[in-house]
């Protein structure tokens, strides 16, 4: 247990937090939509908040936390899904809700503090330019810049643009150091890797420069089919058209559509599986032949419903990506998911043979992206979770079909798959963070490097247990 009355001492000035309650709150993400995580981590607590305003700020907690030895664990909005910003070992959370400053836009690009909302960034830079960052997670409303880039992946965009592990998709980003004086300098290029996805175990971003593209005022269409398979093949064809511009296309089997999308239910009927896309409105007349051609049901377009109506629904890209799970959980609390990786060019082959084969167990969600350029489809399956031992069989059954899991029910870096840690990653660590006090727990290969990942055996962080 830190001495918190000297910390609190040497950080006056900075915004603190120490009551139990409040402290639990900023100590939490949305780690319970795993059945998993919520058994191993709904005790985790932090033991103070510090809200800092500017890098000089972020520097003084860095420098002080390293001189008392007092865990760090970044929080930008607390929208992650692995207990990513949850603090395994106590300590410290940063919070950086209050840096927010978008510094500047030009042609292609912003530049903005960590903590900035992305749909606030979003808005300033359509109204200063007519641009739009190129991606953005379903959490548009609430998730930081920073958090997106530490803890995400992709979203909204990346049918267009791939993900954020693809190069070009973050431009720059600063990184303060987490030592007796801690430094900062700018990653670019193929340096980015070692911090995006990295959940702020190796670095604190204080500010990035981030990709911006023509903005579009996207229509939210829903189409209806009869058969999965057609719902999945339209998806697959309009993500492909050369000529239609899309922000998003994803595919939800009934009945999942009607019986969790609970305010466009009147759209959507019992039976029908659901593709639902951000169309722009140059190619949506394109988009309605494409429908025609494929015989689907136009159910739903956002500039044909008055705008009373709109007023009351939320936008398309919040039925997609892990806002489908969250509507299910709202309606289905024994909900789950996973993350699953269709590989091209068998892609939907492989979709039709795992719905096949779970039926009810498992309702089929899939997500087109740009991956290794190519359009394929990742998908976030809708689970009914009875154990965790049929949960892991079912990743099993995923993986032997050859279809990659990046396990939502796991808490660290390597097991969640989506980064490996190398030696250049480590090596990177032992200089931005030599003792290991930044969000401890969630790199295996720092805290216990003999341990035989391949082994498929759950890694539990020994500070849990404090
Ligand atoms: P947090 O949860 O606060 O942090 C995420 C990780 O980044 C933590 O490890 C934290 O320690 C670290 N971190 C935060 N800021 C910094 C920083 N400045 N420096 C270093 N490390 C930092 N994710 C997607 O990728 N795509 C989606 O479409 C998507 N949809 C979602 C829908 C729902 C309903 C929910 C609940 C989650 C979804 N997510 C999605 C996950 C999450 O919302 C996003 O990854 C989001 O961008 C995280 O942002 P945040 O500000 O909440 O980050």
């Amino acid at each position: 247990m830190p001495d918190l009355e000297a910390l609190a001492a040497e950080l006056e000035g900075i915004k603190l937090e120490t009551h139990p309650s409040l402290v639990k709150q900023k100590s939490r993400d949305f780690f319970w939509y795993s059945p998993v995580l919520k058994r191993q981590l709904d005790h985790v607590t932090g033991d103070i908040v510090a809200t800092p305003k500017s890098e000089a700020d972020v520097s003084r907690v860095l420098a002080t936390c390293f001189r008392h030895d007092v865990a760090v664990t970044v929080r930008g909005a607390g929208t992650g899904n692995y207990g990513q910003a949850m603090p395994l070992a106590g300590g410290l959370v940063l919070n950086l809700a209050e840096m927010t400053a978008v510094k500047s836009i030009e042609p292609g690009l912003v530049v903005t503090e960590p903590g900035a909302i992305i749909a606030d960034i979003d808005r300033q830079t359509r109204a200063d330019s007519g641009q739009e960052l190129r991606m953005h997670p379903s959490t548009h409303r609430t998730a930081s810049i920073g958090g997106f880039v530490a803890g995400g992946s992709g979203g909204i965009g990346s049918v267009r643009w791939g993900g954020l592990r693809d190069l070009g998709n973050i431009v720059r980003a600063k990184v303060m150091t987490m030592e007796a004086e801690p430094r900062t300098f700018d990653l670019v290029g193929e340096d980015i890797h070692k911090v995006s996805h990295a959940y702020g175990t190796n670095g604190v971003i204080t500010e990035l420069a981030m990709p911006l593209t023509a903005a579009y005022d996207w229509v939210d269409v829903i189409v209806g089919f009869e058969a999965l398979s057609t719902a999945s093949a339209f998806a697959d064809m309009i993500a492909n058209e050369d000529g239609i511009l899309t922000k998003e296309v994803a595919v939800v089997a009934a009945p999942a559509g009607h019986d969790y999308f609970l305010r466009h239910q009147h759209f959507i009927g019992a039976q029908q599986h659901v593709v639902v896309m951000l169309v722009a409105p140059f190619a949506l007349d394109a988009v309605a032949s494409l429908v025609g051609r494929a015989r689907g049901a136009l159910l739903f377009r956002s500039d044909r419903v008055a705008e009373s109506e709109r007023a009351t629904l939320p936008p398309a890209y919040e039925l997609t990506w892990n806002h489908t799970t969250l509507r299910a959980l709202r309606v289905d609390p024994t909900v789950t998911y996973l993350q699953v990786l269709y590989p091209y060019p068998d892609h939907l082959a492989k979709v039709a043979a795992l719905a096949d084969r779970f039926g009810d167990e498992v309702i089929t969600h899939l997500e087109f992206v740009r991956f290794d350029g190519t359009v394929t489809c990742f998908g976030l399956p809708l689970v009914r979770f009875t154990s965790e031992d049929r949960l892991e069989e079912i990743v099993a059954i995923h993986e032997a079909e050859g279809c990659p899991v990046f396990n939502p029910h796991r808490y660290t870096l390597e097991e969640g798959g989506m980064k490996r840690t190398d030696e250049v990653q480590l090596d990177f660590k032992r200089g931005s963070d030599p003792k290991g006090l930044l969000n401890p727990g969630k790199m295996v290969a720092w805290d216990d490097p003999d341990f035989d990942l391949s082994q498929k055996k759950t890694w539990l962080f020994p500070g849990l247990q404090r």
